[in-house]
């Protein structure tokens, strides 16, 4: 195992420790990080440690040592496993994809960026020009990605918002010919509101910092974020340098993408038209709203490109069906008129995103052509996808992304533990079965048809008008107080740490999260009125009309109910769940060493915690009782049946089984291996290195 790691390192793979407890584990992992070795396996699952500084471990020489090189051929490394997925795409011409998961701060999405790096670095060694161009676009994308979906948190200060999965298209060469981008559920609610201490997305910040004077004249702005309602929280954790940097490196990486410079001037023209509109104020003229600020409003129309009048309407009144089909115009009073403007910053900035989502795919998009001359394209997926999260207070926001975690957790349960356990069974291969904690109640106590609760969620949108936050925490206290994850205040009131007519609490398999039901239903009807769609729709500027297709339809027409965005949710995750389980999957489990960003720190609670709910402990267990290779007889033979005189050119056994035997006997591998029904069952990757020479020397 892992030449260049005396034992002084610790153990490189946890399958290795003298006993699997909690406490060897720990040790292991604390005495790696604290000498810089962040990385450590178990079997072919990268268990890595966020060092918080900066680790010579990532350039052009430690691809080299990486480059084709087999798993436990060198010490332990997030490029051993890019490494890996991709020999397994370009050799058995499967998809891939690698899962990273934990918490945030962790380091899933530095994770990410290597692993494409890494990629990049080893394709195309010819320097194919449309294959350079590709690379450069998946490489650029983060940059770009990061400005617009990432934002300082309490726990990250820059900590992504939105969930990433990243396809990579490769050809019969093992180039990456293209690409695509799902983005999953950008929290946008952070547009309007932050807590103390946190900010905006970045993109905001920067361009205030970071455009030229002249630039920011021409969008009516001022460089202080303290100016702007929706950036002012975060005005004093702006450091200068940074973003003003960022706004440059952006503006750069954007070009690089192919966005034409009237794209980027619209891009910057929608983040002005979001600052502004936070600024504007109602006050009341009778019974309705007027705007405070006539200067304000013209910024605007000009920003957006549309006319003064219609825009004024948009931001006052609301039109609604009569009956008979009749159209009226129905004055907002000061505070509708507020939460329609803040309805509409919020819709225009997740627009935004997605739209630069698509304009990145499209410039990266895989073509068919392609795919008709070289046959099918294989794909490496990547994803980075928000971690757990128990904040102080968590609200729709946390709900979804922690679901989420416990989709993506089910699944590693599903292919690791699960599927591993059953076809040792069905193989016939002497087995002890593992002990170890199904999430599946979970998951079915949020998705579950008619009695989950985006299912009770979504019946309460339904009956809008009527129904209240508090109302639909009764109705999920009524009919899951009896759900062994689910607790309710009112079944233990003496439990002060949850507000009556507010909070609920899931036991999720992370721990227990207290959630304050407070927006859920407004997060989750996510109500644009369709006066704002049109209004964007008619806009001249060709950017901000394409984000709006919508914005066709008249108000007679917009009858249908749209989906609810946790319904929208929970379907992407399915989605999600069932393309990765139809991929071969390679895992990268991050721990946050601290809370203090220290890079010295080994906070053992802290780590206990996450090792004990990533499950690790279960997979080392599985891992060891286990085989780290099989394979059909025949194929097996296939492959290797010319390093053994019984076998070549073809053996006269009676079956394949007995083939096989007799070839890994002749190899003095008896010990190492089991026979199946159908397969063959091999325990360490060594035996398998040791026949893969034996046939490369013939
Ligand atoms: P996550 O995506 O899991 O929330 P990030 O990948 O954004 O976490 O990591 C948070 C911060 O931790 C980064 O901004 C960086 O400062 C530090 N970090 C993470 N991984 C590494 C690494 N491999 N080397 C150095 N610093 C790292
Ligand atoms: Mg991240």
């Amino acid at each position: 195992m892992a030449e260049l790691e005396g034992p002084e390192f610790g153990k490189a793979d946890f399958v290795l420790l003298d006993e699997v407890t909690m406490e060897q584990f720990l040790e292991n992992l604390r005495r790696r990080f604290l000498q810089g070795r962040i990385y450590t396996y178990i079997g072919e699952v990268v268990v890595a440690v966020n060092p918080y500084r900066t680790l010579e471990l990532y350039g052009p020489p430690a691809v080299e040592r990486y480059r084709g090189r087999e798993l436990y051929e060198r010490p332990p490394h997030l490029f051993a496993l890019a490494d890996a997925a991709y020999k397994a795409m370009k050799r058995r011409a499967k998809d891939t994809c690698i899962v990273i998961s934990g918490e945030s701060g962790a380091g899933k999405t530095e994770a990410s960026k290597y692993i494409m790096q890494y990629i990049a670095a080893i394709t195309n060694p010819t320097q194919r020009a449309e294959v350079e161009r590709v690379k450069n676009v998946l490489l650029k994308s983060n940059c770009v990605l990061e400005a617009f979906g990432n934002a300082k948190t309490n726990r990250n200060d820059n900590s992504s918002r939105f969930g990433k999965y990243m396809d990579i298209n490769f050809d019969f060469k093992g180039d990456p010919t293209g690409g695509h981008i799902h983005n999953y559920l950008l929290e946008k609610s952070r547009i309007l509101q932050q807590q103390p201490g946190e900010r905006n997305f970045h993109a905001f910040y920067q361009l205030l910092l970071g455009a030229p004077a002249a630039l920011l004249a021409s969008l009516h702005l001022c460089r202080d974020p303290g100016a702007y309602r929706y950036t002012r929280e975060g005005a004093q954790g702006s450091a200068c340098g940074d973003d003003a940097d960022g706004y440059r490196a952006v503006e750069e990486a954007m070009a690089v993408i192919g966005f034409s410079p009237e794209e980027m001037g619209s891009v910057r023209r929608i983040l002005a038209t979001i600052l502004h509109l936070g600024n504007v104020g109602f006050v009341a003229e009778g019974e309705t709203a007027a705007v405070e600020d006539a200067a304000r409003l013209s910024a605007l129309a000009e920003l957006t490109a549309t006319a003064p009048g219609s825009l004024r309407q948009a931001l006052l009144t609301r039109t609604v069906a009569a009956g008979g089909g009749e159209l009226i115009e129905k004055g907002h009073s000061p505070k509708e008129a507020a939460y329609a403007r803040d309805a509409c910053a919020k819709a225009v900035y997740e627009r935004l995103f997605c739209w630069i989502v698509g304009r990145i795919n499209a410039s990266i998009a895989a073509h068919d052509y392609d795919v008709r001359l070289h046959g099918k394209s294989t794909v490496i997926g990547v994803l980075d996808i928000y971690g757990f999260e128990i904040f102080d207070t968590n609200s729709f926001e946390q709900f979804c992304i922690n679901y989420c975690n416990e989709k993506l957790q089910q699944l590693f349960i599903e292919l690791i533990l699960r599927q591993e356990q059953a076809e040792y069974q069905r193989e016939g291969i002497a087995w002890q079965s593992i002990e170890y904690f199904s999430n599946e109640p979970i998951v079915e106590l949020v998705e579950q048809p008619h009695r989950g609760i985006l299912a009770l969620l979504d019946e309460a949108c339904l009956a809008a008008g009527t129904v209240t936050d508090p109302l639909f925490l009764a109705s999920m206290d009524a009919r899951l107080g009896r759900h062994p994850h689910y607790t309710s205040r009112k079944l233990c009131p003496t439990d002060k740490t949850m507000e009556f007519n507010r909070d609920f609490r899931i036991k999720h398999y992370a721990g227990d999260v207290t959630y304050s039901v407070e927006g859920f239903l407004d997060k989750n009807k996510d109500t644009l009125f369709q006066d704002f769609k049109r209004l964007f729709y008619n806009s001249a500027d060709p950017v901000l009309r394409a984000m709006w297709p919508d914005g066709e339809q008249s108000i007679t027409e917009v009858t249908k109910r749209p989906l609810t965005t946790g319904t929208l949710f929970k379907n992407s995750m399915v989605a999600l769940v069932e393309n990765l389980a139809s991929k071969e999957p390679y895992y990268v489990r991050c721990i946050k060493p601290n809370d203090q960003k220290s890079p010295t720190l080994f906070d053992e609670e802290r780590c206990r915690h996450q090792v004990s709910y990533l499950g690790l402990l279960e997979n080392v267990r599985v891992r060891r009782a286990g085989f780290a290779y099989r394979q059909p007889y025949h194929r097996f033979l296939l492959r290797y049946k010319m390093t053994c005189e019984y076998t070549w050119p073809n053996h006269l056994m009676a079956t394949d089984r007995e083939a096989t035997q007799a070839l890994l006997e002749q190899h003095g591998f008896q010990d190492d291996v089991a026979y199946g029904h159908t397969k063959v069952f091999i325990r360490t990757p060594r035996t398998l290195f040791c026949l893969e020479q034996e046939r490369a020397q013939l």
